[in-house]
């Protein structure tokens, strides 16, 4: 950014806001500092910003200006004008005119008049010439040449690919889905425990050893099979956050122990039909993957910091579905706690390459079921590289489509059975 100013004070508030909104101001090189005092008084200041002072008039700004827009060191210039004499600012106006029209290169030029009606009409533009913008204060032009950098890098950046994505049994998710679906009614509903599992595990999405038991005995049955440390979690309805009510008992060992949390987890809710019980997944980081429905966009794809703590912290990142490999990289790149997976202070580095993967997974999911409406992996415990992200707690609820909505989809069995 270059700046010229017939005005200390305000070139100041354009340099701060200027910085503040990520533009930088070089100082210019000293072969346009000559090129800029050969035209100016020994008074004014051939820094950035390039103060004119007070007795700078129409012949010294368009000196400036011109200098600036043809120097090749500066992508932007922006002209302050503070009135100093009836009829000035047209006067400058129409320089800046004459240096827009004269400058051959792409550097943007944007001015502040403060408190000059009459010039914004002239910096206008026409047919064949471009509209000068004009603001009345130097932090709105700061805010306004900002957002327009941050938009040509968004227009600039790579959008990657939708990747295809290996180990996938679509055929049995939908048979999964399809039968749920039949179970329930137009408004849909939760998945059970089992088919969750079985449908995480058909994206490839990886899941802990998990079994569904209805008695104190199934769940110690269950847990010996599992061999080591298990957790118990409340199967009900009613339980929404089923470690608020006391619904989930951790690193359980041991028969007795088993039994000791059945009887309490089922007992956190007046309506259990059951317990998960689930192998303990020791250590990893909690994040969150899900997604929701939005009126606007369709499927979002979400993701966070996970665990008990995401309302709390709030510290998530939404992307349009289907996600490209650079949106799975971006997002979980994106959020503030991002340096918890990279190993913060003594924190253990997660597998990011398989959280992206996961998110993946999660956006493919969403293709090939339409029928999610929301689904919330709550928390996927990230392990060290190499160990994977394992979903440990799910939730996915569905509600059939219109087949009209998805032709792409309408040759499948499945789809074009419901409604
Ligand atoms: P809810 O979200 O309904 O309270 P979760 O299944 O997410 O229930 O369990 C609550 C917390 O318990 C999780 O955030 C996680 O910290 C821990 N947890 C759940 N399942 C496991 C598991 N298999 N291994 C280790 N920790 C677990
Ligand atoms: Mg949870």
């Amino acid at each position: 950014m270059g700046v010229v100013t017939n005005a200390g004070g305000p070139g100041i508030l354009a340099a701060d806001a200027l910085e503040a909104n990520g533009l930088v101001l070089p100082a210019p090189s000293p072969a346009v500092r000559d090129r800029l005092a050969a035209a100016l008084p020994a008074e004014a200041s051939t820094g950035n910003p390039v103060d004119l002072i007070a007795s700078g008039g129409p012949v010294e700004f368009e000196h400036a200006t011109s200098t600036l827009l043809g120097s090749a060191e500066v992508d932007a210039v922006l002209v302050i004008y503070v009135p100093v004499s009836p009829g000035g600012a047209e006067e400058v106006a129409a320089a800046l005119r004459r240096c827009q029209d004269a400058h051959e290169g792409g550097v943007t030029l944007l001015t502040v008049f403060m408190q000059s009606a009459g010039a914004a009409s002239l910096l206008a533009g026409s047919e064949s010439r471009s509209t000068i913008p004009a603001y009345l204060f130097p932090e709105q032009a700061a805010l306004a040449l900002a957002r327009a950098v941050r938009y040509g890098e968004w227009l600039r950046r790579d959008p990657g690919v939708v990747p295809k994505i290996e180990r996938i049994d679509a055929l049995e998710a939908r048979h999964i889905a399809s039968s749920a679906l039949d179970g329930m009614d137009e408004v849909g509903g939760w998945l059970e425990p089992e088919d969750v599992t079985a449908l995480l595990r058909c994206f490839g999405l990886s899941v802990p050893a998990t079994t569904v038991a209805r008695s104190r005995e199934d769940a110690v049955a269950a847990a010996g099979a599992m061999g080591g440390p298990v957790v118990l979690k409340v199967v009900s309805d009613s339980a929404l956050h089923k470690s608020d009510v006391g619904g989930v008992a951790l690193d359980v060992i041991g028969e007795e122990a088993v039994r000791r949390a059945y009887d309490a987890v089922t007992a956190a809710v007046p309506d259990a039909e059951g317990v998960l019980v689930q192998e303990f997944v020791a250590d990893g980081h909690e994040v969150l993957i899900g997604s929701t429905e939005s009126a606007d966009f369709g499927s979002l794809v979400v993701f966070g910091l996970g665990g008990v703590t995401t309302e709390l912290l709030g510290d998530v990142t939404f992307r349009i579905h289907p996600l490209t490999d650079v949106d799975a990289r971006e997002m979980v790149r994106s959020i503030r706690g991002f340096p918890i997976l990279e190993g913060y202070r003594n924190l253990p580095v997660g597998d990011v390459t398989a959280v992206e993967d996961a998110l993946l997974r999660v956006s493919e999911m969403l293709t090939l079921l339409p029928e999610i409406r929301e689904m919330d992996l709550n928390p996927v415990k990230v392990l060290p590289p190499g160990g994977g992200a394992v979903v440990v707690d799910a939730r996915i609820r569905m509600a059939a489509i219109d087949p009209g909505d998805r032709p792409e989809l309408a040759d499948l069995p499945s789809v074009s059975r419901q409604r």
